[in-house]
């Protein structure tokens, strides 16, 4: 694929291909957003007993949360963009793996890489030199579909940029790149949707897998849970909420060992 996309060598056509594939994909993502948001919020519309904080109206951010959206998705896509030209250009390590295989074997590498990378890279942003980065995300107490990406240009940059470096470090095929990036995207505005529709066994331990809940109790008591796609490292770093997986277990409409409404 990448051959017969990226067939001129040379600088001039490196920042024409970034431009070209910055203008394919930056809509492609506005559309997700905004599409994603408003589908997600004619659902909750319909189950208000799903709501996880139920006394905080977390929409009254939603406009600058749209706007500061509008800005860090510009950063996400520059970065892919950035990541699939040098790919295309071969200014990687590897050659990227080829076939169904390996685009599956690199979708399953990026998931497992970028959730070890966030963690540890979230746990920075709260230290006392990089939290002015992060503060932006942290003022929506409960999150919307709006908050997923509404973030400083700063932490965009130090948590998206894994995308650039997994390409040239890793032998991802660019079809990895692309699919992460859309898994990414609906992972955080499930994880940010504020009601919960997940909760059952798979997403509490042994289970390494989340719902909601897990990434709306980070941004209600901001102390805890800072992994993204899996609870795994918040486990082993003793970083889990402490009642996350009980929390779990009561909202689990098939769990016979939950308490009587
Ligand atoms: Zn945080
Ligand atoms: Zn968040």
């Amino acid at each position: 694929m990448t051959d017969a996309i990226f067939a001129e060598p040379g600088p001039l056509a490196f920042i024409a291909d970034v431009a070209i594939l910055l203008a394919l994909i930056y809509p492609a993502n506005l559309i997700a957003y905004f599409g994603m948001g408003f589908a997600l919020l004619r659902i909750n519309d319909t189950h208000p007993d799903r709501r996880i904080q139920k006394r905080r109206d977390g929409l009254r951010r939603a406009i600058p949360e749209m706007k500061e959206s509008c800005v860090s998705i510009l950063v996400t896509s520059t970065l892919l963009a950035l990541a699939l030209t040098l790919q295309g250009h071969g200014l990687t390590l590897w050659t990227p793996w080829s076939g169904i295989l390996g685009v599956l074997a690199g979708t399953a590498l990026m998931v497992v890489g970028y959730d070890t990378y966030y963690y540890f890279a979230h746990r920075a942003l709260h230290t006392k030199a990089l939290y002015r980065f992060h503060q932006w995300h942290h003022r929506s107490v409960a999150p919307t579909a709006w908050s997923s990406d509404s973030q400083s240009v700063g932490e965009t940059v130090l948590i998206q940029s894994f995308q650039v470096i997994a390409a040239v470090l890793l032998p991802i095929p660019a079809w990895a790149l692309i699919l992460h990036r859309v898994y990414d995207h609906v992972n955080g505005q499930l994880g940010h949707v504020g009601y919960e529709y997940f909760a059952d066994r798979t997403t509490r331990f042994p289970s390494p897998l989340v719902c909601t809940t897990y990434h709306d109790l980070h941004h209600e008591k901001f102390r805890w849970n800072f992994g993204n796609y899996f609870s795994f490292w918040d486990r082993v770093m003793g970083t889990l909420e402490p009642d996350y997986d009980a929390r779990v277990a009561a909202m689990d409409p098939k769990n016979d060992a939950r308490p009587a409404e």
